[in-house]
């Protein structure tokens, strides 16, 4: 019987990736989501495959109702970039508390896995480089970020509690900095950030001297990570990410020779608790996963540029739109 996987958050970037995936392996997909930082035209071209359907709905507001078996719940309902969390700090941890309880919940009455999409923002401003799943993390608890923060380590715990105490099958993944097609241009990331300025002429804005790091991991990577956790029944944490490590200087830089762009470098000053470096140790994903990355980020970066400028030209479907007017 074919397998169906519940995607909270799969109106998203990674999750609208998550789906597609899925459904070109063969599972059934219900798709949950309240378009809070999602929209509904990232997965409108699945509309009329076989064995998708779309739910909107906020998973913070109680349990939900899904008709059938479902083999595996996978959890990436969260705001996700700084400008989202921090313009919605009290939705973003009662997505990772109560939003996590009722698909927790979901997977216990379904007999399902689950599997919770944490991050590296777990680690805050690490003090051990590059990170493993054994550190605990260095995270301000009361700053501006920990809204985000804070709430995937409850996620975490909440994870763990249900595995412990009703023998759910959990799996938890962290997830690093990970880019690709179907990011919005305003969403404050780096990379779209850099792309929208560098493709407008504008100057590129790198926070402090843009010596922090961050290891960047392509989209379809980082998807088949998630994938290969849903068919496991390791509990995890696992980290997945790419381990080449830039400096967002030099990304701004390579951003700006792709697009053959003459904008400027501008500084801009860090935000609260930026982290200084981040890299993922990935021994354990490649060890209990076979799970490594297969993008250079220098092919990852090309795909995406090219993809943002089909987007300012309007060479892409209307169904692929999704931030068109923003650029
Ligand atoms: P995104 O904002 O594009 O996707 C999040 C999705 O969750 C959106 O579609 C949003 O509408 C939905 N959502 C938010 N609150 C909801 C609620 N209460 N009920 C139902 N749906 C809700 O972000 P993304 O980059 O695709 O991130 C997806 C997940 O992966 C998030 O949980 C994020 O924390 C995690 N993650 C992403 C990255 C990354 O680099 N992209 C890194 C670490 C972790």
């Amino acid at each position: 019987m074919a397998r169906t996987a519940v995607v909270a958050g799969g109106a998203g970037f990674l999750g609208s990736h998550l789906c597609e995936r899925l459904l070109a392996d063969g599972w059934g997909v219900v798709c949950v989501d309240n378009f809070s930082t999602g929209d509904p035209q990232n997965v409108a071209h699945l509309a009329d495959e076989h064995g998708f359907r779309l739910i909107e709905a906020d998973v913070c507001e109680g349990p939900l109702a899904v008709e059938g078996e479902v083999t595996a719940v996978l959890n990436l309902a969260s705001p996700a970039s700084p400008v989202d969390y921090l313009e919605l700090p009290l939705e973003t941890l009662r997505v990772g508390s109560e939003g996590t309880r009722h698909l927790l919940d979901l997977a216990r009455e379904k007999n399902a896995r689950f599997v919770l999409a944490s991050t590296s923002e777990t680690y805050g401003d690490p003090l051990v480089h590059p990170q493993p799943e054994s550190y605990w993390g260095n995270v301000n608890p009361i700053g501006p970020r920990s809204v985000y923060d804070e709430a995937k380590r409850y996620a975490e715990a909440l994870t763990m509690a249900y595995r412990r105490t009703h023998g759910v099958d959990t799996g938890i993944v962290r997830i690093f900095n990970t880019y690709g097609p179907r990011m919005r241009a305003h969403d404050g990331r780096a990379v779209p950030t850099f792309i929208r300025q560098a493709l407008a002429g504008e100057p590129i804005t790198v926070a402090g001297d843009g010596s922090q790091t961050r290891s960047l991991c392509y989209v379809s990577d980082l998807v088949d990570g998630l994938v290969r956790m849903a068919g496991h029944t390791l509990a995890g944490p696992v980290n997945l990410g790419n381990q080449e490590e830039i400096s967002m200087l030099r990304l701004a830089e390579w951003i700006r020779e792709l697009t053959a762009s003459p904008s400027a470098i501008a500084r801009v000053p860090r935000p609260v608790d930026d982290p200084s470096v981040r890299r993922p140790d990935t021994t354990r994903a490649r060890e209990d996963l076979d799970w490594r990355p297969t993008f250079s980020t220098a092919r990852g970066l090309a795909e995406t540029v090219a993809w943002f400028q089909s987007l300012s030209r309007g060479e892409r479907g209307a169904l692929q739109l999704t931030g068109a007017e923003d650029l």
